[in-house]
């Protein structure tokens, strides 16, 4: 978390503690605090305040948007998605598809990329949702969103997508979309775990998913974590300040560290779409060895790395997103995904590119299928 958004939320735990809807000025000056973190987010996607509704993660605002918009339209029953979702959009659709709704899984290629006429053809009048990821949180690759809206929208489908890892890390103007409904979640921008956003953009039907007190204007019940959205404002506005300097800065250093691990280890490869991606991620496939193993000998050095998202980590399934796109079995049991931000440095990086050929070497020598 950013060290200005501790200091902007740390008067909220023991002094600033009045509840936002209570009638008392006590709390009526918390409840100006929501609005002005409101406004902040709002101004970070180029949207209307009145559009966002505070939520517990990124994962809340998923299930909400999937399960609000179909519950707003119950007489079609066709969801349309992507087979490298997050599991916090792909679990919700089968779990849909086990309770009688139809689910298409759209594919993708080698590079994680889209066949936009495959998603059109798909596209009828039984369609109720199309929930489509704006960056994949495994190869960084980016989805193009802005086409994919504008097609859903000529079909005249609700449109949702996932935008947890692209917020922060790219820009984006809600003002000028045809988006319906976007995730995000603050941790992924140096806000605080355990808050997010559901944008809902004007007009768009939506049930809500959380029932219970008139918080959020009776959208999304449950007292706010008044913490959590501070900072999460404070994070959306440093996040609209840093961007362009701060992506620069981190795609050259993701670079830097790519370029040189592609370099001096052989038998690897790079999994995402070089075009279309975040500054910010690297996944990379390292024949022969285990991603697994790969992470402990890092981790020995106190490089923290990780195999596919931290939500799948610990099942022994290669990565799906992956497999989505064909890489071999071998390869994807042997990936590892590097995230940078704007707290990592180049000596950092320098150190992570001289480890890095030790370990796959180690690793390899002990390997019984390099022989073969
Ligand atoms: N969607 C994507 C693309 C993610 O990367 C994540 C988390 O890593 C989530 C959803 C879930 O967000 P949260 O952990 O805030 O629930």
């Amino acid at each position: 978390m950013a060290q200005e958004v501790l200091e902007e939320i740390e008067p909220f735990f023991c002094q600033l503690y009045g509840n936002p809807s209570s009638m008392h000025t006590f709390g009526g000056q918390v409840g100006r605090k929501i609005r002005k973190a409101r406004e902040q987010v709002a101004a970070l996607l180029g949207c209307d305040p009145t559009e966002i509704i505070f939520t517990s993660c990124g994962t809340e605002s998923d299930n909400t948007a999937i399960r609000g918009a179909l519950a707003a339209v119950p007489n079609r029953r066709k969801i349309i998605t992507t087979r490298v979702e997050h599991p916090a959009v792909l679990t919700v659709c089968r779990d849909l598809e086990n309770r009688g709704y139809t689910v298409v899984e759209l594919a993708v290629d080698k590079q994680g990329r889209l066949d936009l006429a495959e998603l059109e053809e798909q596209i009828d009048d039984d369609t109720a949702l199309v929930t489509i990821m704006y960056a994949n949180n495994e190869t960084g690759t980016i989805f193009p969103i802005e086409k994919i809206a504008d097609l859903v929208a000529a079909g005249a489908v609700v449109f949702h997508t996932d935008a947890v890892q692209a917020v922060g890390k790219i820009p984006l103007n809600l003002a000028k979309s045809k988006i319906d409904l976007l995730s995000l979640s603050a941790h992924k921008l140096h806000g605080p775990k355990g808050v997010g956003v559901l944008y809902v953009s004007k007009g768009t039907r939506l049930n809500p998913f959380m029932l219970g007190g008139h918080q959020e204007e009776g959208r999304r019940a449950g007292t706010e974590n008044v913490p959590g959205i501070v900072g999460l404002g404070k994070a959306c506005e440093l996040a609209a300040k840093n961007l362009k300097e701060e992506n620069e800065r981190v795609k050259h250093l993701r670079d830097k560290l790519e370029k040189a691990i592609l370099q001096k280890c052989p038998d690897c490869r790079l999994n995402s779409d070089k075009e279309n991606r975040l500054p910010n991620t690297s996944n990379i496939s390292f024949e022969y060895i285990e991603g697994e193993a790969i992470l402990l000998m890092l981790d020995k050095f106190g490089i923290c790395a990780s195999s596919g998202s931290a939500c799948t980590s610990g099942s022994l399934e290669p990565s799906h997103v992956l497999r989505a796109m064909g890489v071999p079995f071998t390869a994807a049991h042997g990936s590892i995904r590097f995230s940078l931000s704007r707290y990592n440095t180049e000596d950092e990086v320098d150190f992570c590119i001289e480890k890095m050929p030790e370990i796959v070497n180690k690793l390899r020598k002990l390997s019984p299928f390099v022989a073969e």
